[in-house]
């Protein structure tokens, strides 16, 4: 297996291509023309909501997409103290594990938004059976390694797309990373079509019924507008500053395990089994991309922290045996607890959070077994 020299993606990873140099087409920006264009429209769309007035058309300014983590907690704070009427919506996501629901409780008390919980355990539930037991497509567009993942963030982001459709709210705010940029689209109409493309008509209508259509059908200027703050303020990103202004505002309680998804060793799963790679490869591969640029480099990245220096194909090949060896019901539990621990601390977890996350993998086969998922 051939690997990038700079950022260390293997020459299989879905939607990347090689050139003469050993470098992967990331590494020598072929991706910059697209990404440009989306940050110039992401720009405008954000420029034009917060000089946006009152919704003349209903009691909303804005959906807020609020999961309670730190980024959307302050992005919330601010847009409600500038005036905005915010309708601050939660999914109630199934598979995570810790909730961020301390949070989400101060940010209750403390900012006047109006605050809704939705969630469809069944749909969400049976669109990730789906996903997980079909076969994949080979070699796989950009990001096919996570497309679990990714289906799960649109399925909730459709039904805040049908939810301020219906109450004429006209921008959803989703506080996404800079990295997610390729991948969301700003235009509702496209994340639908996105969604039938990959899972088709039947299942789509089973999962939204006619609201689809409706969507679908009409008229420009009654859809509501994806704005993505974070992505275009990203030069001002700075975490530290936002949590101790959160933590001054009674608004955050720091946990090591802010938001843990359930599945996240199922997903380990699919991208290894399907694509060789594991889950996390693009966000460690920018990393290591960053630090060979910059010596100094040490900014965080939005979701996930990697220490300065890792042996990112060493990591990743311990993670893959250990990983489709829990999978196959193979090998020792103790001996794969203490492997992952290692493996999670190399990678930057606190060893509290790396004990934790290690019995997740453990329970690997158990967890597919109660929501109906093949390991093969
Ligand atoms: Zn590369």
């Amino acid at each position: 297996m051939r690997y990038c020299g700079g950022c260390s993606l293997s020459e299989e990873h879905p939607g990347v291509e090689f050139g003469p140099d050993g470098l992967c087409s990331l590494c020598r920006l072929d991706a910059a023309e697209e990404l440009l264009t989306n940050y110039r429209y992401t720009n405008e769309v954000y420029q034009e909501f917060r000089r946006s007035g009152p919704n003349p058309r209903g009691e909303f300014d804005c959906l807020f997409m609020y999961s309670g983590g730190k980024d959307s907690t302050w992005m919330l704070d601010r847009f409600v103290s500038e005036g905005k009427r915010v309708m601050a919506y939660t999914f109630d996501i199934p598979f995570e594990s810790e909730h961020a629901a301390q949070n989400l409780e101060l940010a209750r008390e403390r900012i006047p938004a109006t605050f809704v919980l939705d969630s469809d355990d069944a749909g969400i539930t049976r669109m990730m059976r789906e996903v997980f037991n079909r076969p994949v497509e080979k070699p796989g567009k950009y990001l096919d390694e996570k497309l679990p993942c990714v289906s799960c963030r649109t399925f909730f982001v459709i039904r805040a797309i049908i939810r301020a459709y219906r109450e004429r709210i006209p921008y959803i705010i989703l506080c996404a990373d800079p990295q997610q940029i390729l991948t969301m689209e700003s235009n509702v109409r496209e994340v639908v079509r996105g969604f039938y493309r990959v899972f088709g008509e039947r299942l789509t209508d089973e999962l939204f019924r006619g609201d689809i259509e409706d969507l679908l059908f009409a008229e420009d200027r009654d859809l509501p507008k994806i704005v993505f703050p974070f992505i275009a303020t990203r030069h001002e990103y700075d975490p530290d500053t936002m949590i101790s202004e959160l933590k001054a505002k009674g608004l955050y309680q720091s946990s090591p395990l802010e938001t843990h998804c359930k599945l996240l060793p199922l997903l380990n799963y699919y991208s290894f089994k399907n694509y060789g790679c594991m889950f996390y490869k693009l966000n460690a591969a920018s990393h290591v991309r960053s630090v060979r640029r910059n010596k100094d480099y040490d900014r965080s990245t939005f979701s996930i922290k990697f220490p300065r220096t890792l042996d990112l194909v060493d990591v990743e090949s311990s993670l893959r045996r250990v990983v489709l060896a829990i999978a196959a019901g193979e090998g020792e539990p103790a001996d794969h607890e203490q492997t992952l621990i290692d493996i999670f601390q190399r990678l930057d977890a606190e060893p509290d959070a790396a004990r934790f996350v290690a019995r997740q993998f453990l329970d690997m086969r158990a967890v597919a077994a109660d929501m109906g998922i093949r390991l093969n």
